[in-house]
């Protein structure tokens, strides 16, 4: 994808009570090491797909947009929730009334304050705040966050302002994508701890892949950019094992998340696949996130690859990353669906 201002979205002040956003792409938090999870139960499988909401005023087709990226990554990951999913934004040039602003953020503070301590007055005061002014000054985010408390979790993927991400020439929509990665996140929620390089690596790489089973995009053009991307930091001492869990990361390796987590965390997922017994991308969803449940990422790490410890595995990694691009795009491509 290419990168720029648009990937560096910025999120500050979401209540810790509330909010531990998994994801608030890009660039920024993802708390996902073990005290994040300590006393959490995962997502579960549910039937239901997630519910939308949108602001009124906001043209519907932005909806549609990320609708269908949630819904691709869905019918590829499975179903987990309870979800909702708010799509809010204000295009230049028009306008969003105050009852379409009430009547949002009456629904969305109804939702988040039910299972918890929060008051509703309290989130409006709070979230519609937050919402109103990010909206109106056009910035723009995605992000998955969630409302837990003692008996309940419930994931909330919020997109703002997502048609600043869309390009007539690009392949296809950025909201798209920005769906399919977000609802990789949620499925990764039904899981358990694992390091910030794997959580938003497998989520890059759902971007490029998902939409290549579906025939929209070539998955593997897409992926040959996160790896020019991931290419440019090959001068600096960091890998992987400097993103494990981006809130006590490095300053540098912080500054480099884009490229360290996101792009190269999508190829050390392409590299995991293909030391896998099968070598087949739906191994990541039917047997080694299913072993992450079962032993911790490390574990499954070491028995999906075959490589003795992560020390290793990474090692193995950056021997790769060493080779010519020919090579890393012949591994890719002799991945299996
Ligand atoms: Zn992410």
């Amino acid at each position: 994808m290419a990168l720029g201002p648009r990937h560096l979205l910025g999120l500050a002040g979401l209540l810790a009570l509330l909010s531990l956003g998994a994801c608030r792409d890009n660039h920024t938090s993802s708390e996902v090491g073990a005290a994040y999870w300590e006393g959490v139960s995962p997502l579960v499988a549910i039937n239901e797909g997630p519910t939308y909401h949108r602001l009124e005023g906001y043209d519907p087709r932005w909806m549609d947009l990320v609708r269908e990226g949630v819904e691709m990554s869905r019918s590829y990951w499975g179903s987990y929730g309870p979800a909702t999913v708010w799509v809010l934004g204000r295009e230049e040039g028009t306008e969003i009334q105050p009852a379409a602003w009430t009547a949002f953020l009456d629904e969305y503070c109804a939702w988040r304050s039910e299972p918890t301590d929060m008051t509703s007055e309290d989130c409006l005061e709070h979230f519609g705040e937050r919402y109103v002014e990010v909206t109106e000054r056009g910035e723009s985010e995605a992000y998955l966050s969630e409302v837990r408390d003692a008996d309940t979790r419930l994931a909330e993927l919020v997109f703002i302002n997502v048609h600043n991400w869309f390009f007539e020439d690009d392949p296809l929509p950025d909201p798209i994508l920005r769906g399919v990665h977000e609802y990789t996140h949620v499925f990764q929620q039904s899981i358990g701890p694992m390091p910030t390089w794997m959580m938003e690596g497998t989520a890059v790489f759902s971007e490029a892949w998902l939409p290549g089973l579906n025939g929209r995009g070539d998955p593997y053009e897409r992926l040959m950019l996160s790896m020019a991307s991931a290419q440019q930091i090959r001068d600096s001492d960091l890998t992987l094992a400097d993103i494990e869990e981006i809130e006590i990361a490095s300053d540098e390796a912080k500054d480099k998340a884009r490229e360290l987590a996101y792009d190269a965390g999508a190829w050390a997922m392409v590299f995991l696949v293909s030391k896998s017994p099968t070598q087949s991308v739906a191994g990541l969803r039917d047997q080694f996130f299913p072993l992450v449940r079962e032993l911790g990422w490390e574990a499954a790490l070491n028995q999906s690859s075959g490589l003795p410890s992560t020390q290793a595995f990474y090692e193995a990694f950056e021997a790769f990353m060493k080779q010519p691009p020919q090579e890393q795009r012949r591994l890719l491509e002799s991945l299996k669906a």
